[in-house]
């Protein structure tokens, strides 16, 4: 029975009772509209959740205007000015309305005139926030609508190019945290409100989370670069005039592409990593898309699946390299430093430089570092029955002391294997120990108490000072070559790296030179009296049976 009959057969309040009935069975609310009695009806529930007179009243217009966004009113007025007037038949819009907390909340409304003689409008209201294609939050349309509305233009092909625009919130997590849902719920609001001003005619989305997006008709990646810090600045003035009540910054990721080569799945997937880089390059910053870093973005994630692969298969393709280190009185090998190298067939052997930063970032460097010390501790033994105060230096990646407990790693195995403890040494880098925290005060005094030795890696690339690493208790400085080879090459950095050994040795640390290459080098670099050196002059990294050919042989002439 088509509903236009149904309508005529049953009257008004036996409608009512047929809506209230289908009504209970969907999430949708089913309403009748008299557009010439200005008399409407609609479920209860929409009743409760918008400020309505009640389920059923007159003045229709009047009441429904109190329930519509401002900016959507006179779209919907034409609408059924259109339907009254008889030039249409159906009513099928999407647009906001405003619930009774004042939040917006997007709806579809769909209808048909079901009536010959009196128009009478029947259908139903559909809120398509909670269906993810718009966002009641920020009245912004949501992530599915940015799908669809890509692919129609994908497909209609009058566009070929166009610019995605994704901004997010840096650390959105602590700003809820700190200031409260609301106030994250009104920072969202700002934010849709500043991209809609500076976007023109261009559609701003809210995606998940903290993130939105402009979807640009234009392949102009600066134009993109420009909306952001346009709405950098407005944020800026809204936190000015809130007298600086919270604080936040946004990133933003710009992708340009064709419509004919990029499927959507692939521009999220760009946009997702260009927004990452801009948060990774500090945040309160933008980055372009550039498919050069994608791919060898895309090779580390390749890496890593390589790295936790040989994990789980008994560290096949890891190895632990050994380089000297050289007393500088007496030019005779004190011990090594162990160096771990991978290698893997696609890629061959890849440079720790590469694949150290992918253990940390996924958090692999915890089972191979452990794996490191107890191999490189095992190896010192076996050179000690050789030279017995041999010396290993390892190193620790400060992943490994705030995300397991490594100390305890550390301290059983030296015990299993018996080594002396003041035989092994630890080397950390400045910049972990920048970021200092209790896990490695915790560390380095158990070393301390332990008389396991420290060492501080590379020291000259950042900005620890000597009476600072004296109450850490470091025992060795290591002078990276970045400083040693400028001491040879400036008279400056000669002067200041002889004070750092006379001061280190006056509050009773030792000093290693790193990255010696040359004769010439080392006869420079001596006069400034280190205890050790380390370089390429007296063996560059090997595996263990070269190292012992090489060094061991050679220096100390043990067969
Ligand atoms: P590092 O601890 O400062 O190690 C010294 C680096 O300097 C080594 O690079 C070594 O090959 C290089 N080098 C030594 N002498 C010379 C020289 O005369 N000239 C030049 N140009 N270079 C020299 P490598 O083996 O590539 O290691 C790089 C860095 O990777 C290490 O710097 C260390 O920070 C890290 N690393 C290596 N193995 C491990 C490990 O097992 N765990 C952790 N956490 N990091 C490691
Ligand atoms: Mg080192
Ligand atoms: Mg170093």
């Amino acid at each position: 029975m088509e509903q236009r009959e149904l309508f005529n057969i049953a009257g008004r309040e036996e409608f009512e009772y047929i809506m209230r009935v289908f009504g209970a069975c969907t999430d949708d609310y089913l309403f009748f509209f008299d557009l010439d009695e200005n008399y409407y009806s609609i479920s209860e529930r929409a009743a409760e959740r918008f400020d309505l007179p009640s389920n059923h009243f007159y003045n229709a217009g009047e009441a429904i205007r109190k329930i519509v966004h401002p900016e959507d009113f006179e779209g919907l007025k034409r609408d059924i000015q259109e339907l009254r007037e008889g030039k249409k038949t159906q009513h099928n819009l999407e647009y906001r309305w405003v619930d009774r907390q004042g939040k917006t909340v997007w709806i579809s409304c769909r209808g048909v005139i079901a009536t010959e003689g009196s128009r009478v409008l029947i259908g139903r209201v559909t809120e398509i926030g909670s269906k993810r294609k718009a966002d009641n939050i920020t009245g912004l349309y949501a992530e599915r609508r940015l799908q669809y509305d890509y692919q129609n233009i994908q497909s209609e092909g009058i566009y070929k190019r166009g610019t995605l625009l994704r901004i997010g919130i840096d650390n959105f997590k602590e700003v809820n945290e700190r200031y409260g849902m609301d106030v994250g719920d009104d920072i969202l609001r700002l934010i849709a409100r500043c991209l809609e001003k500076v976007s023109g005619a261009n559609r701003c989305y809210r995606l998940s989370g903290d993130e939105f997006a402009v979807l640009m008709m234009e392949d102009d990646v600066q134009k993109a670069r420009k909306m952001y810090h346009k709405v950098r600045i407005m944020i800026e003035q809204d936190r000015r005039a809130e007298g600086y009540q919270n604080f936040y910054t946004i990133s933003a990721g710009v992708v340009g592409f064709s419509y004919r080569e990029l499927e959507f799945e692939q521009l999220c997937n760009f946009s997702e990593f260009s927004l990452g880089e801009a948060k990774k390059n500090g945040k309160n910053c933008s980055y372009v898309f550039s498919q050069e870093d994608y791919d060898s973005y895309m090779k580390s994630i390749d890496i890593q699946e390589k790295l936790r692969h040989a994990v789980n298969h008994g560290f096949e393709g890891f190895e632990v390299y050994y380089q000297p280190i050289v007393s500088a009185k007496t030019e005779r090998i004190v011990g090594a430093e162990a160096l771990l190298r991978f290698s893997c067939e696609e890629y061959g052997m890849l440079s720790p430089g590469v694949f150290i930063p992918i253990l940390e970032e996924s958090g692999l460097i915890i089972p191979v570092g452990e794996w490191v010390y107890q191999t490189a501790i095992q190896q010192s033994l076996q050179w000690q029955k050789l030279i017995p105060e041999f010396r290993i230096n390892i190193n620790l990646s400060f992943i490994q002391i705030r995300k397991s407990d490594v100390v305890s790693g550390i301290m059983s195995s030296i015990e299993k294997a018996g080594i002396d403890p003041c035989t092994v040494l630890f080397e950390f880098t400045e910049s972990g120990l920048i970021s200092y925290d209790d896990s490695v005060q915790e560390l380095l005094d158990v070393l301390n108490e332990n008389q396991v030795k420290i060492a501080l890696d590379d020291f000259g690339t950042g900005y620890s000072s000597l009476a600072y690493l004296q109450n850490l208790r470091v025992n060795l400085l290591k002078l990276d070559r970045s400083f040693t080879s400028k001491a040879v090459r400036n008279d400056f950095d000669y002067s200041l790296v002889g004070y750092i050994v006379e001061m280190a040795h006056s509050i009773g640390m030792t000093v290693c030179f790193e990255g010696i290459e040359t004769r010439e080098e080392l006869e420079k670099l001596l006069k400034l009296h280190p205890d050790y050196i380390q370089g390429f002059y007296y063996g560059r990294p090997v595996n263990k049976e070269n190292f012992y050919e090489q060094n061991l042989t050679k220096y100390n002439k043990v067969s």
